[in-house]
């Protein structure tokens, strides 16, 4: 794996109620040129000084639902953006209700965007791609409309050997052809097969952020083979009842549900307050699935988390 494109902080990873030191969710991810922020509780605008993004501008929000711990956050960061003359456009991806909400905020304290922000409806399938990344959602089941995002990196399928590109007579013009996987014919008028001057491109990057939910043995699809599963563990088995009943899982049906998907490494995250110490998370999701596992706290990187395991 090439990490060198992406840069991934967990900004706050609490369900309910900020405290010093414990923020909800919110999460940024860079994959190349581009930059999102998923789900925006209260404090997230600070979070992204804090993490030293501050300046940085983003170019998509993924929101998952319209609890307040997921986005009492946006219309103050998105205001902040006005104050700081933003005008690069912005699209705003989420449940039905969350541009009634937002613009219902800006009615009510004579608010304005400096900047187009256009906004999309999350609905099952793609719901935004460019050159960097295609993101996919999917509904969620919590006690309202919930969507997870599944984020992939778009990588060239092929990646050219320079050396026997050009000792066959190729030019740099011709790269972005082989990189796609297509033959290249040269000056002269000889065509070179693909195989000869290509080898199988890297895996990009992948990830899938699962929450507010239930476990749903189903969403293994939408989240298969990804290479990061962010999975809410509100709360650990002696809470299962609670979950159940609240829309929420267990560290240990978040484990399950990587398991079933084949997800290669999982962040556990959206920690009820009730608890004091977090091992026991991964202790309860260890017991499911053996693959690394990290306790998704504010200010975590998870790329570098992982990187000794
Ligand atoms: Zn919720």
């Amino acid at each position: 794996m090439d990490f060198s494109r992406i840069d991934w902080r967990i900004l706050g990873c609490s369900a309910a109620i900020p405290a010093p030191g414990q923020y909800p969710s919110a999460q940024s991810l860079r994959v190349g040129g581009t930059l999102m922020l998923i789900d925006c509780g209260e404090g997230t605008q600070i979070r992204i000084r804090e993490v030293g993004l501050r300046g940085a501008t983003f170019d998509v929000i993924l929101i998952s639902h319209l609890h307040g711990d997921h986005v009492f956050g946006l219309p103050g960061l998105m205001s902040s953006w006005t104050l700081q003359g933003r005008t690069k456009p912005l699209v705003v991806i989420g449940p039905s209700g969350l541009e009634a909400y937002l613009r219902g905020v800006n009615a009510s304290t004579q608010g304005n965007w400096s900047y187009p922000v256009e906004f999309r409806v999350a609905e099952p399938g793609i719901v935004y791609q460019n050159d960097d990344v295609v993101v996919r959602s999917q509904a969620l089941k919590h006690r309202i409309e919930t969507w997870g995002y599944r984020i992939d990196e778009v990588v060239a399928p092929r990646k050219v050997c320079y050396d026997l590109a050009v000792a066959a007579g190729l030019e740099h013009a011709d790269f972005r052809s082989l990189q796609l996987g297509r033959d290249a014919v040269t000056r002269g008028g000889r065509v070179v097969p693909n195989s000869e001057v290509t080898t199988e491109g890297r895996s990009g990057f992948s990830m899938a952020y699962l929450s507010d939910t239930s476990f749903v043995p189903e969403l293994a699809g939408f989240a298969r083979d990804v290479e990061f599963l962010y999975h809410e563990s509100t709360y650990l088995e002696r809470h299962a009842d609670l979950a159940h009943k609240t829309g929420h899982s267990t560290a240990g049906e978040a484990a399950s549900l990587a398991r079933l998907a084949g997800a290669k490494r999982l962040v556990l995250g959206h920690f009820s307050q009730r608890y004091g110490r977090l091992d026991d998370f991964a202790a309860e999701a260890l017991a499911q699935v053996q693959i690394p596992i990290a306790v998704g706290v504010s200010g975590l990187n998870p790329l570098t988390a992982f990187v000794d395991q």
